[in-house]
């Protein structure tokens, strides 16, 4: 399996996973104008994709689902409430084909399977454990806190894909509201560097070829501070990245080589 990272900040996210047989989205807060141009710089179009996984319904997570749909009406999958939700908040020109997952519940799209599970973020959130033959993967973003349960499955883990969000220094000089930091570093907000690096460690993540550090903010925190951080946490060697904010990455497979 190998995944590629189209967007990622509280501007957009959206990240593609795709193994011999079978191509899923988790996420799709792109702007109408960058899906076709995103998907077509790492050599997809919205044809290629089997499947939407969403993990909550915040807008940098859901804006471009719409536009998604319209080129490629594939099935939306997730938790009934995050499905209620995005229903109830966007309008969609035909009804989407929901389908709803039971968290610890594995389910197979294609040559995939994938269990969601729930994470701890102001609306209903959830991450996703994938498997592909012999591989897994972790997607964890927006959440204020790393639950128990993840850090046991993550242990074998392959690749990772986790939310670095802000530095915890820079809050200091941030010209957010108060509120919004408030918010940011309580236990339904977001990942700060250093709780990731408190993740990455308590994983363990032996066997991982290569973590992504995700949704960094662009005003309070930035890649040099996040791998600096995440790097003293991690298995010396292991391969790390940021993910870029508003532009497409480049796959994992190419990144390894
Ligand atoms: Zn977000
Ligand atoms: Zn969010």
């Amino acid at each position: 399996m190998r995944f590629c990272s189209l967007s990622s900040s509280s501007y957009a996210n959206s990240v593609v996973i795709q193994d011999n047989r079978t191509c899923v989205l988790i996420d799709c807060g792109l702007r109408k104008r960058d899906i076709k141009p995103f998907l077509g710089s790492v050599g997809l179009s919205p044809g290629d994709i089997d499947a939407v996984l969403v993990t909550h319904s915040h807008a940098d997570h859901v804006y471009g689902l719409k536009f998604l749909l319209k080129e490629n009406n594939v099935p939306v999958y997730s938790t009934a409430g995050v499905l209620r939700e995005i229903n109830s908040r966007y309008s969609f020109s035909m009804q989407p084909n929901f389908q709803v997952m039971q968290l610890f519940e594995e389910i197979g799209i294609g040559s995939m399977s994938l269990i969601p599970f729930r994470l701890s973020h102001d609306v209903e959130t959830i991450g996703f454990f994938i498997k592909s033959g012999a591989e897994r993967m972790g997607v964890i973003t927006d959440t204020g806190f790393v639950p128990d349960n993840c850090i046991k499955a993550f242990e074998t883990l392959d690749y990772l894909y986790i939310e670095s969000n802000h530095d915890i220094e820079m809050y200091r000089y941030s010209s957010k509201p108060r509120h919004v930091i408030k918010r940011n570093l309580g236990p339904n907000g977001h990942l700060s560097n250093g709780q990731c690096g408190e993740a990455l460690e308590s994983m363990g993540l032996n066997k991982c070829k290569l973590v992504t550090l995700a949704h960094l903010s662009e005003d309070d925190n930035n890649p040099s501070r996040a791998l600096e951080s995440a790097t003293r946490h991690l298995v010396p060697g292991t391969a790390l990245v940021c993910a870029p904010s508003r532009v497409p990455g480049r796959w994992s497979d190419l990144l390894l080589k």
